[in-house]
């Protein structure tokens, strides 16, 4: 399903969504979806998902029936169809429920909707096996005798790959009923970070702060050096305290990962997350090393940062906070206006589909209680049109948030009209760039449109800020990552300390300690014990992989490269009907190779060239 939420962003930017709500847009009508595109009442709806639950005792009929191309194009089609339905189904139960998250009856129809998708998923769950027991020689011949099995070739190319690593029946029934218990590390992870660890409250500005999550996101970012110190100071030790049973449940995160990926008979854990894609694990390995050869630009940029900021030491706790402070507000028509003039270098049709976006009900964009927090574009509704839910405050952030999410929502414009609902669902590993392209373009149009100091100043540094967190410092956690993996496959045992210590001695590195950039105190080793992320393994490395081909798209749009332009254009066109990794490096970039980290670090550079000469001018 199509569902890229920016949660990542907004947590590791420091960005608070709800705090700084300022209603700029109260004179405008508030920015509200209409999901009657989808459904015109909630009456529709359960009519529709009754029909579909009709459908599915014939889902159930398809078993054992691919013994010619005919019936096998016949199957797949009316599979095809009833996820064509699901996935709009779907679409309106989350939506709703999402805009309202406290009105029971939209979580009853979201878990309505949840249950039919399992119940389908386990009703087709034959074709997988159906499929490798066909053998790839029927498959292609079934495929070169039907045309019309052309718009699954792909699915079935993609399900005969993983044929060497599909076991038996009897042990594939196993793996299925291992998969509760395998999954039970990120539940307990989540359980006691978010509800059972008891959390210190301070004072800041004379309130009393509950410096939970929540809390030390909004307060770490404090223009005061003392209480972000302080924030750190006390935020930090509650996660050493718990470091010994952290570890432990990481550590049974990563065995559990090694094991699925032994008796699948992969070499490691890293090919065989890498393989659901068909990523060469070169992409990965290119990006750790090309991070660290990027490193002397990350340490320029903070050193600039100690200078900005008058600090006499640079800490650890100093990280988060902005080198400037933001100069205005934007309205929603503003930061559409805006949106437009930047991506110029898309051409008139793009920017004419993106004003159909704005235009078109699309958006729900106003703030309210009872929504849920951050931002995400669904393009699930395959015949109806691509959904954005974002809360809009007026700052800098919410204005990137917009073209970010509008650039996902033009990839999946351009995919359903380019490709069948087949292959038209893309994958993660593309899915960053259009999104982080938009942003960088956004981000150079308002450079070179500001009218004052302060604003050049301030929009410099939020671009740079964006390379910091999305390029380094995933680049760090996927380093992190490989290691930690490893070492259980190399039998080493892990414990809350010694994950601090691999931890602590990457920080060190990207941070610069040794250059005498920054200062990182051994407590901050602990801070790999905070990042949900690391219980999806192997999956953070994409947003730095995407934000550097997002680097090299920019670089080259923004030079009139016309070619370029159609490549891109096809790369968003391509939907998911190749692999993901292919997809890209046709379009220009190899992730396999520096050159779309060097482009990455070319760009950084060259913003801090532009924010040097602001620096320098007078007045
Ligand atoms: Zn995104």
């Amino acid at each position: 399903m199509r569902y890229f939420a920016r949660t990542l962003c907004f947590a590791s930017l420091g960005l608070t969504v709800m705090s700084s709500m300022v209603m700029a847009e109260a004179q405008q009508p508030p920015a509200l979806w209409d999901l009657h595109a989808l459904f015109a009442t909630d009456a529709a709806w359960d009519a529709e998902r009754q029909a579909i639950e009709a459908l599915v005792p014939t889902l159930a009929a398809l078993k054992g029936s691919f013994t010619d191309s005919a019936a096998l194009e016949a199957g797949l089609d009316k599979i095809w169809a009833t996820k064509k339905r699901l996935a709009k189904l779907d679409t309106y139960a989350s939506l709703s429920a999402d805009v309202d998250t406290r009105m029971d009856a939209n979580q009853v129809r979201r878990q309505k909707a949840n249950d039919l998708r399992n119940k389908v998923e386990e009703t087709t769950s034959f074709v997988k096996p159906e499929i490798i027991a066909l053998g790839r020689q029927r498959v292609e011949a079934f495929i070169t005798e039907r045309p019309g099995l052309a718009k699954d070739r792909y699915e079935l190319q993609s399900i005969l790959r993983e044929a060497d690593h599909t076991l038996g029946q009897e042990a594939e029934t196993v793996l299925a009923a291992a998969q509760t218990p395998l999954e039970q590390p990120e539940s307990i992870f989540s359980l006691l970070s978010n509800a059972d660890i008891p959390w210190p409250t301070i004072d800041i500005h004379g309130k009393k702060i509950t410096l939970d999550q929540e809390g030390y996101v909004t307060h770490r970012s404090d223009r005061d050096p003392k209480i972000r110190q302080t924030v750190f100071e006390t935020f930090w030790p509650v996660f050493k305290t718990y470091e010994r049973t952290f570890g432990a449940i990481y550590a049974a995160n990563l065995r559990g990962t090694a094991f699925s990926a032994k008796v699948r008979k992969y070499p490691d854990a890293m090919s065989a997350v890498l393989a659901r894609d068909n990523v060469p694990p070169q992409v990965y390995r290119t990006l750790i090393a090309e991070a660290h050869n990027g490193l002397p630009t990350l340490h320029r940029y903070l050193a600039l940062g100690k200078k900005l900021l008058g600090l006499k030491t640079y800490r650890y706790s100093d990280v988060y906070v902005p080198f400037a402070a933001p100069p205005r507000h934007y309205t929603l028509a503003e930061a559409e206006q805006l949106t437009l003039r930047a991506v110029k270098p898309l051409g008139d049709a793009y920017g004419q589909d993106l004003n159909d976006g704005f235009q078109g009900a699309w958006m729900h964009a106003q703030p309210q209680r009872g929504k849920r927090s951050g931002a995400y574009m669904n393009g699930a509704a395959y015949d109806v049109h691509p959904f954005v839910l974002l809360s809009f405050s007026g700052n800098f952030d919410s204005v990137s948030t917009l073209a970010h999410e509008f650039g996902h929502a033009m990839h999946t414009v351009l995919a359903n009209r380019a490709q069948p609902f087949e292959t038209a669902d893309y994958s993660i590993f593309v899915a960053e760039i259009p999104s982080t392209t938009n942003e960088m373009l956004l981000a150079d149009d308002v450079i070179a449109h500001s009218h004052s100091k302060a604003e050049k100043i301030y929009a410099l540094s939020q671009a740079l800020e964006l390379l910091r967190a999305t390029f380094f410092r995933q680049a760090m956690f996927a380093e992190f990552e490989a290691e930690t993996h490893a070492a259980i496959e190399r039998g080493e045992p892990l414990t809350g300390e010694s994950l601090s210590k691999i931890y602590l001695a990457l920080l060190r590195r990207y941070m610069g300690e040794a250059e005498g950039v920054m200062t990182v105190d051994d407590i901050y080793g602990v801070e790999w014990a905070y990042i949900p992320h690391f219980y999806s393994d192997f999956y953070v490395y994409q947003y730095a992989t995407s934000i550097s081909a997002a680097a090299y798209f920019a670089e080259g749009l923004e030079k009139g490269d016309t070619t370029l332009r159609e490549r891109y254009f096809d790369m968003l066109k391509a939907g998911g009907s190749d692999d993901p990794y292919l997809i890209v490096k046709k379009a220009g970039p190899d992730l396999a190779s520096p050159e779309p980290y060097q482009a990455l670090v070319r760009r950084m550079n060259h913003l801090l060239d532009q924010l040097e000469t602001v620096l320098a001018e007078n007045g």
